[in-house]
């Protein structure tokens, strides 16, 4: 699954920030991750090999950008237009924006972005009721054309089915929280998550177990090599009701599944 990192680096903004791994990787070698900088990558999408085509083909999957920061955080404000235009101009892949910062897409969309650029899906996390009800309202009122919810790191049970009724939500995923200070996430969680996606005909994914999964009054501390086949196992994903634009046809990479998040 490509990944295309222009900026590195990040705020806390929300409970489910609270064990990021940007900021546990880059501890792990002396850096700070509160410190946003641009990467050597910044112009992937338009980079160009020796033959002159471009190093990201559509057929490599979704392109996840900014997964190790937020799309949306101020101190990108002067590179993102630039980012944008390389969306807009890679117009044959399909990029995915995963944000806990809805609140600013207002003022961070381009000024040709009108109903939504329709290569571009936007995630906006909500990792507890507290974050759905504070970023739901807002998302469901922007011109986004393929509006996925991310559930990620599930910290406890969700009632997304009002903002699922109102129609306009394509997507919905959820998972729990990898590393060694993980918080558990319970089987009964995700179930009632994927029950409101069947009533509403919203197509749902159980990405991962996370590192400590609760089921049925059992503690299982899985590994993170297994966590995604675990859940996988557990054959709960759903398709959705009616047709819609296909949605990124994975989710994102297991190991960076917090940040952006
Ligand atoms: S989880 Fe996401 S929004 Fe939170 S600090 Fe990490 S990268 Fe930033």
């Amino acid at each position: 699954m490509p990944v295309w990192n222009p900026w590195h680096g990040c705020r806390k903004i929300s409970a489910g920030c609270a064990h990021c791994y940007v900021y546990r990787r880059d501890a792990s070698v002396g850096r700070d991750a509160s410190v946003v900088a641009k990467t050597a990558d910044y112009d992937l999408p338009l980079r160009r090999g020796r033959r002159g085509e471009y190093k990201l083909q559509p057929g490599a999957g979704t392109i996840f950008a900014c997964m190790t920061s937020d799309f949306f955080l101020e101190e990108a404000d002067g590179w993102r237009p630039a980012c944008w235009e390389m969306m807009r101009l890679r117009s044959d892949l399909q990029f995915a924006i995963i944000t806990k910062r809805i609140h600013r897409f207002a003022a961070c969309a381009p000024p040709d972005w009108g109903d939504g650029y329709p290569n571009v899906s936007i995630y906006c996390t909500a990792e507890n009721q507290e974050m759905a009800d504070a970023r739901l309202p807002l998302y469901l009122t922007l011109p986004i054309r393929h509006r996925h919810i991310c559930c990620e790191p599930m910290l406890g049970p969700v009632d997304f089915e009002p903002y699922l009724a109102a129609g306009g939500i394509e997507y919905v995923l959820c998972g729990g929280e990898s590393g060694p200070n993980a918080r558990p996430c319970r089987y009964e969680w995700v179930q009632a998550v994927r029950a409101q996606c069947v009533r509403q005909g919203v197509a749902f994914h159980f990405k991962q177990t996370g590192a400590l999964f609760v089921k049925e009054g059992r503690v299982y501390h899985i590994p993170r090599r297994l966590q995604q086949s675990q859940a996988a196992k557990a054959g709960i994903d759903y398709p959705g009701a009616a047709p819609h634009p296909p949605r990124p046809d994975a989710a994102p990479p297991e190991q960076l599944t917090l940040p952006g998040a």
